[in-house]
């Protein structure tokens, strides 16, 4: 096994299988993109081993719970499934129960497997000895990222990195994921040839810190331009503040196939609590890279995180967080109370925040994020734009689209995912455009 991997203890129960059969799995994903894109390949090992995927738990000889580790509330959840999970099994209905993702990395999940008597669990770094698992010859891994994204869907997430190098106070993900590893350019270019090649018009490059890729002299923005070459629609996320080159949010503004939404994550408008947070730069230098992208890209969109609450963050800081917000005027954010994790530096820092102050903070700053996203989505109305499918219609008959510059469209079509309609943006919410009849 290379030093990238990592072992966590097993312990193994015989395959099941149905009075039929018939093999059944049920997969859930918890949190952020990256589970979402590990539970396509988890997908592919479990048809590859002649598991037919089903929706409900109950209709599942194996389920497995891809997890997440960032904060508490994704915790409890995941133990209210695995709850479910032991009265379907006492009652014979589910066989066998795996856990994978960042629960799995933590140290917590040997008390979980305990305390569930989960039959499997795997950290983030070894999801492929799940293969052994559900009855695929044994598998070795010695590269994380040299992963396949899902070949023939219309959009796809492609990973260049993995890990993080970085040692946010609050942030798990360097324990759970463990450090940074670039994948080869090279790599990353055969796969998006090869998905572009099938089905795939939509390239999503992924990463804890994508704009930290670099590779023998290579840089993002180099990959980037490359990929924006072959793909013909591509975006990226997340990205470091302190990794974001003007040169990168310049080719947003100038190639046609990358979205222009730029996803950069700012925490707090107060140096105070970056410094605290160790988050590597000052908010001066953060709103200047957003000169530089509105200037680049003056019809794209902008999104943050921000967490409100950190230990030790005062009124002073809170009210700084506003300004920025107001400065920035993102067009949308995920707003996080802070939630302490278990062997992270600010789990263990005093001057916690009350949580009626957080809940108060909280709204505050989701208001004025509405507040400047509805006006600038109301800048959008009379605009004709070309709209990608994302997700086909539902019953309201509205399909769920997405413009070149990355406002989220619901726009009346029965078109599939993957193509492309225009329309006239005739109203606006805070969070998303409504469009009219499609002229094609
Ligand atoms: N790598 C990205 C970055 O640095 O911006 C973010 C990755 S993290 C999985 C996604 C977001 O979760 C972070 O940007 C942060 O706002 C939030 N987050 C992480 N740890 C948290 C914690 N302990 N409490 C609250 N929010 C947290
Ligand atoms: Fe976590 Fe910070 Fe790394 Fe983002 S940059 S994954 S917040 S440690």
């Amino acid at each position: 096994m290379s030093s990238t991997t990592r072992t966590i203890p097993l312990m193994r129960k015989p395959a099941a299988r149905t009075a039929s059969g018939t093999k059944t799995a049920c997969i859930r994903t918890f949190g952020c993109q990256m589970n979402v894109h590990d539970s396509d390949r988890i997908r592919r090992m479990i048809q590859d081993a002649g598991y037919a995927e089903v929706q409900r738990y109950e209709d599942a000889d194996l389920v497995i719970l891809n997890t997440c580790y960032v904060r508490e509330n994704a915790v409890d959840r995941v133990k209210g499934h695995l709850g479910e999970l032991g009265r379907l099994r006492r009652e014979g209905r589910v066989k066998r129960v795996a856990l994978t993702g960042c629960i799995g990395a933590a140290e917590e999940s040997a008390t979980l497997q305990r305390t569930y008597d989960i039959d499997l669990v795997l950290g983030t770094h070894n999801t492929y000895e799940l293969a052994e698992f559900v009855g695929l010859p044994t598998m070795r891994e010695t590269y994380t990222p040299e992963l396949p994204g899902t070949e023939g869907e219309h959009s796809t997430f492609v990973t260049i990195m993995t890990g993080c190098n970085y040692q946010c106070s609050y942030c798990i993900v360097p324990t759970v994921r463990g450090r940074m590893i670039c994948r080869p350019m090279g790599s990353v270019i055969g796969e998006v040839e090869r998905l572009v090649a099938g089905s795939t018009g939509y390239v999503t490059l992924l990463g804890q810190t994508v704009d930290a890729w670099r590779h023998e002299g290579k840089r993002f923005c180099d990959l980037l331009e490359a990929v924006s070459e072959s793909a013909p629609r591509v975006w990226f996320t997340t990205s470091h503040p302190s990794n974001m080159e003007d040169r990168t949010l310049r080719a947003m503004g100038e190639r046609d196939t990358i979205v222009k939404r730029l996803h950069l994550p700012v925490q707090s408008g107060s140096d105070r609590m970056l410094k605290v947070m160790h988050r590597g730069y000052k908010a001066e230098r953060y709103r200047r890279k957003i000169e530089v992208f509105r200037e680049a890209v003056p019809d794209g969109t902008l999104s943050t995180d921000i967490i409100v609450g950190h230990p030790g963050e005062t009124e002073e800081d809170h009210e700084q967080t506003l300004e920025l917000v107001e400065d920035c005027s993102f067009d949308s954010a995920y707003i996080f109370k802070f939630s302490p994790r278990r062997g992270t530096e600010a789990a263990t820092l005093p001057g916690a925040v009350p949580d009626a102050v957080v809940q108060r903070r909280f709204l505050e700053v989701l208001r004025q994020i509405e507040q400047n996203a509805f006006r600038r989505n109301r800048r959008k109305v009379g605009d004709v734009e070309e709209i990608y499918i994302r997700h086909g219609s539902a019953e309201d008959g509205k399909a769920i689209g997405e413009t070149w510059s990355g406002h989220a469209v619901h726009v009346n079509t029965d078109v599939a995912p993957g193509n492309y309609v225009r329309a006239r943006i005739e109203s606006a919410g805070p969070h998303v455009l409504y469009a009219g009849e499609p002229s094609r």
